[in-house]
């Protein structure tokens, strides 16, 4: 049956609106992708708070109070938000989770539920189409682009909630988060330093809206910074990053390339000394018994991860370098042709049945030209591997470098024998590349030759 495509019928998608943000930006329409709402929230009333201040005093019980309550809301967002829904790296009590459901929503950054199903589309469909802050477009976008700006919600990867949706402290935080910002946003902090020191524009300013300004700031940044700046010990296929500035800033979450890799840790740094407030406020919660089931990898796994990593820019490194031509793709020399090149002049030198042009290497030979000069033409074999002298391995990893020819038969040694080893037997890196470790050189005799005017 033909299933020609009909052209004088629309398409399904033809009939459907388009979404704003699959549209060009113009100056006539660029309006209408500005998210005008999350601008308000995210731009607009950080800005009145910082002219506010203009005749605010910040007196310092109010500025102690703003610190702390800093540190309330944004482990709300990184033990809570975080470690605790988006990812399930540890079980938190009723109590607990009550608690970090208010001051997380104090941080102002949208419900639970909503905050966890996009981050788990991060994980999911990291530096992709499908990621929702993906730094790939830019790292503006990352920090806030992907708020300010609209976003198709179809085009952010799909991801399970279910375990969410189960959870009666997530829906009812869902249900009431307007309310919940209000209280816990502003009118908390403002309360606290109105009753406790008569602060309460001081309150309003300092500890509501120029701290929710930091707290987003700061939480935003494992969105940008920690997939912008520093190193990738454990995969650097995508773009997560470790780096002790973005920890300092996000309250431990600036592990961001061990985090991608073991999402479900309940740590973000695994070593002592590194920052990571929120892996020790867990840790305390779960001693005053608040929290259990704290997850870990082994630390077998972890180190797995970290030496693939390693063995990987090794790779790199040892591909940039000259290791010689492969045997086999070395002609073959008679042993009669090799010997009268070397008559007629060509400095060429014979070591297990490899043939080597030594020509412009005479004169620096450490151990002086005319050591190097009888070995022309000869097999060397034995004198280079102990006979005169027992060369260095710099000395077979230069050699290898000068490789000519190799002779058929091979002299003194089965040639064939070895260049077939260096084909099958020598591990190959992911690249193709052979791994010519020290001491392995195919001109490497096992033992040192001795001879008899050796001794
Ligand atoms: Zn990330
Ligand atoms: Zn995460």
């Amino acid at each position: 049956m033909s299933s020609k495509p009909d052209a004088s019928r629309p398409r399904a998608t033809d009939t459907k609106k388009v979404h704003i943000a699959d549209t060009q930006m113009t100056r006539q329409n660029w309006y209408k992708h500005v998210n005008w709402l999350n601008v308000t929230f995210i731009i607009g009333v950080p800005l009145t708070g910082c002219i506010q201040t203009l005749w605010v005093p910040l007196q310092t019980k109010t500025a102690i109070w703003a610190v702390i309550y800093y540190f309330f809301t944004g482990l709300g967002i990184t033990a809570g938000y975080h470690r605790l829904w988006a990812h399930c790296s540890y079980s938190a009590t009723l109590p607990l989770r009550v608690w970090l459901a208010l001051v997380g929503g104090g941080a102002v950054e949208g419900s639970i539920r909503w905050w966890s199903r996009d981050h788990r589309a991060h994980h999911r469909y990291t530096d992709t189409d499908k990621d929702p802050y993906s730094v790939r477009k830019g790292l503006l976008y990352s920090h806030l682009g992907w708020m300010v700006m609209k976003q198709n919600p179809k085009r952010i990867g799909r991801t399970d909630i279910t375990d969410l949706n189960e959870d009666p402290v997530v829906v009812w935080q869902h249900r009431n988060y307007i309310k919940v910002v209000l209280c816990m946003g502003l009118i908390v902090p403002m309360l606290v330093a109105g009753l406790g020191w008569g602060d309460w524009y001081g309150g309003f300013v300092y500890a509501g809206i120029l701290r929710i300004f930091f707290v987003q700031q700061a939480t935003f940044c494992v969105n940008s910074l920690a997939h912008w700046l520093g190193d990738q010990p454990f995969d650097d296929r995508n773009s997560p990053r470790d780096h002790v500035i973005t920890a300092l800033v996000t309250l431990g979450e600036g592990y961001h390339n061990f985090h991608h890799e073991f999402p479900s840790d309940y740590r973000n740094a695994i070593e002592w000394h590194q920052y990571d407030p929120t892996k020790w406020s867990i840790w305390t919660w779960k001693q005053l018994g608040l929290a259990y089931d704290l997850k870990q990898f082994r630390s077998n796994e972890i180190e797995k991860g970290r030496v693939q990593q390693l063995q990987k820019k090794i790779d790199q490194k040892r591909a940039k370098l000259d290791w010689g031509t492969p045997l086999d793709q070395l002609p073959v020399m008679e042993w009669e042709d090799y010997v009268e090149q070397a008559k007629n002049g060509r400095g060429l030198i014979s070591i297990a049945g490899v043939v080597h042009d030594v020509t412009d290497f005479i004169k620096d030979h450490p151990g002086g030209k005319a050591m190097i000069k009888s070995g022309l033409g000869k097999d060397a074999t034995a004198m280079f591997n102990g006979g005169v002298y027992y060369h260095s391995n710099g000395a077979h990893n230069l050699l290898s470098t000068m490789r000519v020819g190799v002779i058929r038969g091979g002299g003194e040694v089965e040639i064939w024998k070895r260049a077939q080893k260096e084909n099958s037997e020598y591990v190959r890196d992911e690249t193709g590349q052979r791994i010519i470790r020290a001491g392995q050189q195919v001109t490497k005799m096992p033992e040192p030759t001795p001879t008899a005017d050796a001794a």
